[in-house]
């Protein structure tokens, strides 16, 4: 690796964080936890205005005190001013987002033209971190941004983040690994040095070429996708032979060589990563004319899956559901997080509404993220709690396994409830209760029960 003058440092460091999402903002709570200095930016002026009265645009589990801890140790600030952050900063962190344009391929038009302010801005030498999940090849395409517009020395490395939103801090302190792509190894020391404090029971850096560490982020995300839809399209099969898929699952789950994660089938995978960098990696593949038909068949299962507890509804209710009311529990894509991007319960309500339906939703957190994503619609009612979403229901449905829904009381659901019958599109109730406690219930890829 060819040194290229950027001197590692034995310090605390000055970073910067540009997006205070829910990576940027978790990255930089716990960065400034272990000590740095961090000024974390976004474009989003209310965001900032709301960061600095302490206020959280976003709910995540322990995030609050960590920003608040380290803002009033003025290790952590925040400013709207992307030029002040990059000349404070010896290292700058773009964790903004990457949507998809138009082609399915990942948006960089931020990162471009954040790469371009750099440019103007560098006072120094800097190393650039791409947080945010790109395309392979953009390190290359922002560092030749950022050297047409200076003379400083500059790196960009990828530093792609594999947080877990509802479990993020947890994460981001004790990563399973930590992948650095970098092309000089005095960057690869650097971030090293940075995520020391992360590594002390056991090091988990893993320093690689550029190219590689890009790759890695949509690997994985393309990994933990197909299982999700492979187990997705067995549970179809089950519903078909009345198997159980939850049996099933635990026997393919104990073989050491397959492992028991990820393999809960549901109605489809939501949320800001897994459809879109499917989506990516398939662009990535059509630009270089490599057959993608794996990853294709990944992201068609999910869009199938999505429809499948509506179908399951309409099978039981009938296709015009125009006098019926349904208690939605979990809007969110998953638990412990008020993220709604791509959540199967946009699908699902939207899906109710169109064929007539009325609508009881609630989620502990995502009501009003919910509310702001899917619109406001006559036919949906957001309310306060989960027994509150029953009254008058035909059927409550579940999206969302949130621990809170496990447990109910079943008695004063069935008290609520029109009719005692339940979709469950995450499988949180066990068969047997639900046959006890004679409801109508339907699962994913287990049988049917049908009460008297
Ligand atoms: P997000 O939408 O929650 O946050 C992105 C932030 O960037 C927003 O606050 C937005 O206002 C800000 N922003 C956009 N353009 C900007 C600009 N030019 N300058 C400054 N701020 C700007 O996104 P996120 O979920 O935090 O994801 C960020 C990146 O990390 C994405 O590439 C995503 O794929 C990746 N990622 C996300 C997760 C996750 O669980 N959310 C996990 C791993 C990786």
């Amino acid at each position: 690796m060819a040194e290229r003058g950027v001197v590692p440092y034995e310090h605390a460091m000055d970073l910067a964080m540009i997006g205070t999402g829910y990576v940027g903002l978790v990255a930089a709570a716990c960065f400034a936890d272990s000590g740095n200095e961090v000024i974390c930016v976004d474009v989003d002026q209310q965001k900032i205005a709301d960061l600095k009265l302490g206020k959280l645009p976003i709910y995540e589990p322990g995030l609050e005190d960590l920003v608040a801890r380290n803002t009033r140790a003025g290790r952590l600030s925040f400013t709207t001013s992307v030029e002040a952050a990059v000349q404070a900063s010896e290292v700058i962190f773009f964790a903004v987002g990457t949507p998809q344009d138009d082609d399915g391929g990942a948006d960089l038009a931020h990162i471009i033209s954040e790469a371009r302010t750099f440019g103007k801005e560098m006072n120094g030498p800097k190393i650039i971190v791409n947080k945010s999940t790109v395309p392979v090849g953009t390190a290359v395409l922002v560092e030749r941004e950022i050297r047409a517009l200076t003379s400083h020395p500059v790196e960009v490395i990828s530093n792609p983040e594999f947080l877990k939103e509802g479990a993020a801090i947890e994460d981001f302190l004790r990563p399973d690994r930590v992948v650095v792509g970098v092309a000089s190894e005095s960057a690869g020391r650097v971030m090293t040095e940075l995520y020391s404090p992360f590594m002390r029971t056991n090091n988990r850096m893993l320093v690689m070429d550029v190219p590689s560490a890009e790759m890695t982020k949509y690997a994985g995300n393309a990994m933990l996708a197909a299982r999700i839809s492979l187990m997705n399209e067995i549970s179809q099969l089950c519903d078909h032979y009345g198997a159980d898929v939850d049996q099933v699952r635990r026997g393919v789950g104990s073989d050491a060589r397959i492992g028991s994660s990820f393999l809960f089938p549901g109605i489809g995978y939501g949320g800001s990563c897994l459809a879109k960098d499917v989506q990516a990696l398939i662009h990535m593949g059509h630009t270089k004319q490599v057959d993608m038909g794996l990853s294709e068949a990944v992201e068609q299962v999910n869009h199938r899956q999505k429809r499948v507890l509506a179908e399951k509804v309409v099978e039981h209710f009938g296709e015009d559901l125009g006098k019926h009311v349904f208690a939605v529990w979990g809007l969110a894509f998953k638990p412990r997080t008020d993220d709604t991007r791509e959540a199967p319960a946009l699908s699902l309500v939207q899906e109710l509404v169109r064929r007539g339906a009325g609508v009881r939703a609630f989620d502990p957190v995502a009501n009003e993220s919910f509310k702001a994503r899917f619109g406001e619609h006559p036919r949906v009612t957001y309310c306060e709690n989960n027994y509150q979403a029953l009254e008058g229901a035909d059927g409550l449905i579940v999206c969302t396994e949130w621990n809170d829904f496990r447990r109910p009381n079943f008695q004063r659901m069935k008290t609520l409830l029109k009719s005692p019958t339940i979709f469950d599109g995450r499988n949180i109730f066990s068969r047997e209760e639900m046959s006890k406690l004679e409801m109508t219930y339907f699962s994913i890829g287990r049988p049917p029960i049908r009460s008297r």
